[in-house]
């Protein structure tokens, strides 16, 4: 039986094997392995891509938001608001700052963070919000921008599932104060190992981060603060350059094979992705609503269908963040979400044939 996998990262690699192979070996001739010329090249292609002035890249996408944040001088007694639907590093990097997350609901419909709900949330001790545009669609960010400019506050995009996508015709990335990018393997733009970026156009913002990701050294040797060892990896730079010229052509694939999945399940009980207005999504995952979804991903795995739950518990449900006493039922939307969504298989390069055994499997277990 033919087996599909939620992603393909070797059919990836197989379009642009050659290109990649050269970019390795230029980096191995040359001999510069940490932030060489690729590095450097890559942040200047990024902070383009994306309509920024400055970008800096950093060992993966958790280091970015926390680089990012420390910079800001976010620590102990500040509270930063963001959602509970999302992976947990979005969270845990608040965290590792000393700093308390608080979460607001998210929108059934986009996932993302419910807008209306932000302002309750605020108070003395608010000092930033954590937007995350996930799995592809951007957040309202008009709203989250005109909320945080009334109370003072950094907007951080957590950007790491959304890299391509825009909001009211402008590229992601581009509207908070800062955003973040991970190079995960599985990410739209991943590298071949970890990888994550900061984009912005604070350029105070920047120039701390790039003095952070060297241990807080400026110059080598000389000790202003307390840094990090998280450096984007030159090797992972190159082959992100290469990737990045495709990263245009790729995302709108996903998208077609998106827009033929929500034609096929059209008249199936599942519910479909939501596109909101004025928004393209990227689709970093085809996130879909089921009841019975448990057994639904069961039968599916029987017929070699590879699926995944994005994410199985709300963070604030998360025993780690037990001491910040959410009850049961506080945040419902993700709760309610966290139990009945999940991802088929997507990628650019799955073939439409695939799309649809796998559209007709969904409707044959509803048939019985
Ligand atoms: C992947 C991801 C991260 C973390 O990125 P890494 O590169 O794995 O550290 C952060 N936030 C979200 C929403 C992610 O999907």
């Amino acid at each position: 039986m033919k087996q599909i996998p939620l992603i393909d990262l070797k059919a990836q690699y197989e379009t642009i094997r050659d290109e990649v192979r050269s970019a390795i070996d230029d980096v191995l001739e040359n001999g510069r392995y940490i932030l060489g010329p690729d590095v450097k090249a890559l942040e200047e292609e990024i902070a383009a891509f994306c309509g920024v002035k400055y970008a800096v890249g950093v060992a993966n996408g958790t280091d970015a938001l926390l680089l990012a944040l420390d910079a800001k001088g976010i620590g102990p007694g500040d509270e930063v608001i963001t959602t509970p639907f999302t992976f947990f590093a979005t969270a845990e990097v608040v965290s590792q700052l000393g700093a308390t997350p608080v979460f607001v609901d998210i929108d059934p419909k986009t996932y993302n963070i419910d807008v209306s709900q932000i302002k309750a949330k605020i108070n003395e001790k608010t000092k930033a919000i954590i937007p995350v545009h996930i799995f592809g669609q951007p957040a309202n960010m008009d709203e989250v921008v005109a909320i945080a400019n009334e109370h003072d506050l950094f907007v951080l995009e957590d950007a790491a599932q959304a890299i391509g996508s825009e909001y009211k015709g402008r590229k992601i990335g581009s509207w908070g104060h800062a955003a973040t990018f991970s190079f995960f393997p599985t990410k739209n733009l991943g590298g071949y190992g970890d990888g994550g970026m900061v984009v912005t156009n604070d350029e105070e913002l920047a120039k701390k981060i790039r003095i952070l990701r060297v241990h807080g050294s400026n110059p080598k040797y000389y000790h202003s603060v307390v840094g990090y060892n998280s450096r984007l990896d030159e090797l992972q730079a190159a082959i992100l350059r290469v990737k990045l010229r495709y990263l245009n052509q790729w995302n709108e694939a996903r998208r077609q094979k998106a827009s033929l999945y929500d034609e096929l399940l059209k008249d199936t009980p599942v519910v479909t992705p939501y596109c909101a207005e004025n928004r393209s999504h990227i689709y970093h995952l085809y996130i879909i609503q089921a009841t019975e979804r448990d057994d639904l991903m069961k039968y599916l795995k029987e017929k070699g269908i590879s699926t995944g739950v994005y994410y199985p518990v709300p963070l604030h449900q998360q025993d780690v963040y037990n001491y910040l006493g959410y009850e049961e039922g506080s945040l419902p939307n993700a709760e309610y979400m966290a139990k009945r969504t999940f991802a088929l298989p997507l990628y650019a390069e799955l073939e439409d044939e695939t799309i649809h055994y796998i559209a007709d499997a969904v409707k044959s277990f509803y048939q019985g």
